[in-house]
C-alpha cells in the first residue's frame, strides 16, 4: 500500500527560486506572487479574490505537471497495460484543495497564503466546480479517477468537455428554477488544451460497397457532416504516490473555422451555420434521468466522444508498441453504463473499414477489450435508440450492429434450439416497441465482463434484465460494490474529523488505506474521544446552519438532530416518504404540544430533472411544508425544514460532515448502489435505510445494531407487486397515514389551494409505483428507534464512531483494486524517486 505519507513528504527547505516545483512555504509564496503577476497580470493590491484563486490554482498545477510527465514516460517505456474509462459524465467537484491534499502540501499552502494576507477560505469559495455530471454516476467516475491514480493504475478518463454542465438550481417561491451553468466563463486553470490532438468525427450520409486492391470487399462511409473533436487534458493526481493520470475531455469544433469554398460561392451564412452546428455537440450536458430531451443531440454526443476516444486509443497504441492485433493487450476499455456503448461498434468500424482487418479478428479483439458496468434496473433508464434516427446519423454503425446481432443470435439459436421467444428477447433490436436498438444488449454482447454495482444489484441483473445473457455465459458476470474517495469526502470536506481520527489512531495511514480506520474501534467507548467526536460534529453542524441561514433564511439550532436527505429528486428515492414523516411529527405536536420530542432539523438537497414534473412538485412540497412549520411558533422549537439549493459536490461537502442521520429510503430493489449513503456514514452519520443497494453491505459492515433498517425487502416488493398492490386500501386502513395525506390535500401547505399537490397525492393513493404507503408505518416505527437512540448521547456516539471505523470497505480504492484484479487484469505501476 501507500509507502509515503504526503503529510510528511513536503521538503521544507528547498530554495525559494524553485517557484514552479518547490514545496516549501517560501517557494509557494514566491510562486503565488509570480503566478498572480505573470499569468494574471495582477499586483497583489489590486487582485480580486478570483485572481487570487487562479494564482493558487496555477501554483498547484505547476507542481502536478512534473509528476504527470514522469508518469506518462514511465507508463510508455514500461509498456504498461492501461485502462480507458469511458464515461459521458464526470462530476469532479472543486479541484484546488483536492490537488493540494494529494500533493501533500495542503497545510503549507494555506500557511503561505495566509502569510501573504490572503484569506484562504475566501479563495476556496471562489472556485466554480465543473458540473460535468448529473449525480451518482458522474460522481462515481470522479471518485474512480482519484483512486485509479492512487492505486497506481495507468488510466485515461475519456469524456465530453461540456460548455454548460448540470444547471444551477435556485429556489423561487418554493419551486426549482434552472440557471445555465457557464462554468468556463472565467477560464479553467486545471485544463491544458491540446489542439494537435484532434480527430474527425462523421455523421449521416450513406455507405458504399467497394473492393480494395487485393479484391476484398470493403465498405466506404460517405458522411454528410464532418466535425472535429479537440482534446482538453486535466491531470489527475494520486494520493501518497507520484502517479498522475489523465482526464481527456473532447470539445467539438468545425473542421476549419470557415469553409472557404462555401464562402467563395457566396454561402457565407451556410458556412457559419455549419460551424455553429459542429460546436453545438459538446455544448450542454443532458441529465441522464431526462428521457425525452434532446434525443438526437444526445446520440450525436455519445458517438462524438466515443469516436474521438477510440481513434485516440489506436493512435496511442501505434505510438508505443505498434501492431494493432495486440491492442487488447495494451488497453482495456471500461464502459460506465451504456452511454459509451457505441464504442463497440466504432472500434469494429475503425478496425475493419479503416485498418482493413478481417471481421473475425476485429470482433475477437473488440470482445476482449470492453467491459461494461450496469447502473440501473429502472426500465425507463435503459437506453434504446429508434432505428430510424440511428440509421440517419450512423448508417455504417447500424450495419455493424446488424452483423454483430446476426452472428450473436445464430449462436443463441444453436444453444437453445427453437426457442424463438428467447431470440426476440435477446436481440440487439427490440421489435416490440417500434424497432429500437437496445444499447444494454450491445454492451453485454460486446464485452468480456459485465458487472453490477452492489451485491443485490448484481444478483438482480442476473435474474431480470440480463437473465437470458446470464444463462448463456454466466462466467462473464461480476459484482463490484461502488466506493467513494476518502480524500475528498473526509480529508478535504471534514478536516476536523480527519485530524481527530489521525490523532486517535496515531497515524494518517487510513487516508491511503481506509481499512486502518479500524484502529478507531477500540476507542468507541472512550468518553474523551466521544466528547471530541461530538465537538467535531457540532462544529460542522454550526457551519452548515450558518450557510443555510444565509442562503435560505431558515435558522437552525445546531443542537438539533440533523436529519438529511440529499440526492437527485426521484420518486424511487422517495423524498415524499420523508415528507410524510415530517407531517406526522407536526400533527403529533399540534395535537399534543406537551409531547416530548427530540428537536430535529430536516434538511433536503437535490436537483430534479427539468422535465420531471412530479420531482419538481416534490421540491415545492418540501418547501411548502417547511414554510408552514418554520413559521409556526408552536412547533418550530422542535421541527425545522430547510431545502439546500443547488446540491452539487461543493455543497455536498458542507452537508455530509454535518449529518446526524442519513436518509437512504429508496424502494428496495431500485437503488443500484448509492454512494451518498457511504459519504454520510464515513462522516459519522447513522443511516436509516431500506434493504437496498449498498445499504445492505453497509449494514453488514457496521453491524446491524448500528444501522436503522426498515421496510420491505426486494423479494417482498416483488411478491406484493405480483399479488396486486392496492395503495388505496392502505390509505383507508391507516388513520394517521390518511390524515397526513389529507393534510396535504387540504390546502394547508398551498395557501388553501387543494389542487396544487393533487397530482402527487392522487398518484400516491391510486398508483404509488414506489410503494411509499407500504413502507410508511415501518418507517415511522423505525424513526422512533432513532429518536430513542439519539436521546442517549453516549450510545449514539459509540454507534457513530463504529460506523466510521468500519467503513474501510467503501473506499473507492478497494473498488478499483477489485476491478484491476478481477476484471481488467491490470497491474499497478510504481514510480520511484
Ligand atoms: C454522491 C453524490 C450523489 C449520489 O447520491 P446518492 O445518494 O447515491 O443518490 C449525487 N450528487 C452528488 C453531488 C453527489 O456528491
Amino acid at each position: 500500500m501507500s509507502t509515503r505519507s504526503p503529510a510528511t513528504a513536503a521538503p521544507s527547505n528547498d530554495p525559494p527560486e524553485q517557484t514552479r516545483t518547490g514545496m516549501s512555504k517560501a517557494a509557494l509564496k514566491q510562486a503565488y506572487i509570480d503566478n498572480l503577476f505573470y499569468i494574471q497580470g495582477r499586483f497583489r493590491d489590486v487582485a480580486s479574490t478570483y485572481d487570487l484563486y487562479m494564482a493558487a490554482a496555477f501554483t498547484a498545477r505547476d507542481r502536478m505537471l512534473e509528476r504527470w510527465v514522469e508518469s506518462a514516460q514511465v507508463y510508455k517505456t514500461s509498456h504498461a497495460r492501461t485502462l480507458c474509462y469511458l464515461s459521458a459524465e464526470y462530476l469532479l467537484g472543486p479541484q484546488l484543495t483536492q490537488n493540494l491534499v494529494n500533493l501533500g502540501i495542503a497545510k503549507v499552502a494555506r500557511a503561505a497564503a495566509e502569510e501573504l494576507s490572503v484569506d484562504f477560505n475566501a479563495i476556496l469559495e471562489e472556485e466554480v466546480e465543473p458540473g460535468l455530471g448529473s449525480g451518482g454516476l458522474g460522481r462515481l467516475a470522479a471518485c474512480y479517477l482519484d483512486s485509479l491514480a492512487t492505486q497506481r493504475i495507468p488510466a485515461i478518463g475519456y469524456g465530453i468537455r461540456y460548455e454548460f454542465g448540470i444547471f444551477d438550481q435556485v429556489i423561487q417561491d418554493g419551486w426549482q428554477v434552472e440557471r445555465s451553468d457557464n462554468w468556463l466563463r472565467n477560464g479553467n486553470p486545471w485544463e491544458l488544451p491540446r489542439p494537435k490532438i484532434s480527430f474527425a468525427v462523421r455523421y449521416g450520409g450513406h455507405t458504399e460497397q467497394t473492393r480494395d486492391q487485393e479484391g476484398r470487399s470493403r465498405v466506404r462511409w460517405v458522411p454528410e457532416m464532418v466535425i472535429k473533436g479537440v482534446a482538453y487534458d486535466t491531470p489527475i493526481l494520486g494520493y501518497g504516490v507520484r502517479n498522475a493520470n489523465l482526464l481527456r475531455l473532447w470539445k467539438s469544433e468545425a473542421p476549419e473555422s470557415f469553409d472557404f469554398q462555401t464562402f467563395n460561392v457566396g454561402d457565407y451564412y451556410g458556412a457559419v451555420h455549419a460551424k455553429i452546428e459542429a460546436e453545438t455537440i459538446s455544448k450542454v450536458l443532458y441529465p441522464n434521468d431526462e428521457p425525452e430531451a434532446g434525443k438526437e443531440l444526445r446520440l450525436k454526443q455519445q458517438y462524438f466522444f466515443v469516436s474521438c476516444s477510440m481513434q485516440d486509443m489506436i493512435r496511442l497504441h501505434r505510438n508505443t508498441v505498434g501492431p494493432l492485433e495486440t491492442i487488447h493487450q495494451k488497453f482495456v476499455v471500461q464502459l460506465n453504463d451504456t452511454h459509451p456503448a457505441l464504442a463497440i461498434a466504432e472500434l469494429m468500424r475503425l478496425l475493419v473499414d479503416e485498418q482493413a482487418m478481417t471481421w473475425e479478428q476485429a470482433w475477437s479483439i473488440t470482445r476482449q477489450t470492453f467491459c461494461y458496468t450496469n447502473h440501473t434496473l429502472l426500465p425507463e433508464a435503459l437506453e434504446t435508440w429508434s432505428l430510424a434516427l440511428f440509421e440517419r446519423l450512423l448508417p455504417r454503425h447500424l450495419e455493424i450492429i446488424y452483423a454483430i446481432n446476426q452472428e450473436f443470435l445464430d449462436q443463441v439459436r444453436v444453444r437453445f434450439l427453437g426457442d424463438e421467444a428467447r431470440i426476440a428477447r435477446m436481440s440487439l433490436i427490440d421489435e416490440t416497441h417500434g424497432r429500437r436498438i437496445r444499447m444494454a444488449h450491445l454492451a453485454v454482447v460486446g464485452s468480456r465482463a459485465v458487472n453490477g454495482v452492489a451485491a443485490l444489484h448484481s444478483k438482480l441483473i442476473k435474474t431480470t434484465i440480463f437473465k437470458d445473457f446470464h444463462e448463456l455465459a454466466p462466467e462473464r458476470f461480476h459484482t463490484v460494490t461502488n466506493g467513494v474517495t476518502p480524500r475528498r469526502f473526509m480529508v478535504v470536506s471534514n478536516p476536523r474529523l480527519a485530524r481527530l481520527i489521525t490523532a486517535t489512531c496515531g497515524h494518517d495511514r487510513w487516508i491511503g488505506d481506509l481499512e486502518y480506520l479500524r484502529d478507531l474501534e477500540t476507542h468507541a467507548d472512550d468518553p474523551v474521544l466521544q466528547a471530541r467526536w461530538r465537538q467535531v460534529k457540532i462544529a460542522a453542524k454550526r457551519d452548515l446552519a450558518c450557510w443555510l441561514d444565509h442562503h435560505t433564511g431558515v435558522p437552525i439550532d445546531p443542537e438539533a438532530m440533523f436529519d438529511i436527505q440529499a440526492k437527485r429528486l426521484h420518486e424511487y428515492k422517495r423524498q415524499h416518504l420523508k415528507v410524510l414523516h415530517i407531517i406526522r411529527l407536526y400533527q403529533r405536536l399540534k395535537q399534543d404540544p406537551s409531547v416530548s420530542m427530540v428537536p430535529r432539523a430536516f434538511i433536503f438537497g437535490g436537483k430534479a430533472a427539468p422535465g420531471y414534473v412530479m420531482a419538481k412538485l416534490m421540491i415545492k412540497l418540501i418547501n411548502a411544508v417547511g414554510e408552514v412549520i418554520n413559521r409556526d411558533p408552536q412547533v418550530n422549537g422542535y421541527l425545522r425544514v430547510a431545502f439546500m439549493p443547488n446540491f452539487n459536490v461543493k455543497n455536498g461537502q458542507r452537508l455530509y460532515p454535518a449529518a446526524d442521520l442519513s436518509e437512504q429510503i429508496s424502494l428496495a430493489g431500485k437503488e443500484a448502489s448509492g454512494t451518498g449513503n457511504m459519504k454520510f456514514s464515513m462522516n459519522g452519520a447513522l443511516t436509516i435505510g431500506t434493504d437496498d443497494g449498498a445499504n445492505i453491505e453497509i449494514r453488514e459492515a457496521v453491524g446491524a445494531e448500528n444501522f436503522f433498517l426498515f421496510g420491505m425487502t426486494a423479494e417482498e416488493v416483488q411478491r406484493k407487486q405480483a399479488e396486486g398492490y392496492r395503495p388505496w386500501a392502505l390509505y383507508q386502513g391507516d388513520a394517521e397515514l390518511k390524515s397526513d395525506i389529507d393534510l396535504i390535500s387540504s390546502g394547508l401547505f398551498s395557501h388553501g389551494d387543494p389542487h396544487l399537490f393533487r397530482p402527487l397525492t392522487d398518484h400516491l393513493i391510486h398508483a404509488d409505483p414506489f410503494m411509499v404507503l407500504a413502507d410508511y408505518r415501518a418507517y415511522l416505527e423505525c424513526q422512533e428507534r432513532v429518536t430513542e437512540a439519539y436521546a442517549q448521547p453516549r450510545r449514539w456516539d459509540r454507534m457513530s464512531i463504529l460506523n466510521v471505523a468500519r467503513m474501510g470497505r467503501f473506499s473507492s480504492d478497494r473498488a478499483i483494486r477489485e476491478y484491476a484484479e478481477r476484471i481488467w487484469q491490470i497491474e499497478p505501476v510504481v514510480l520511484d524517486s
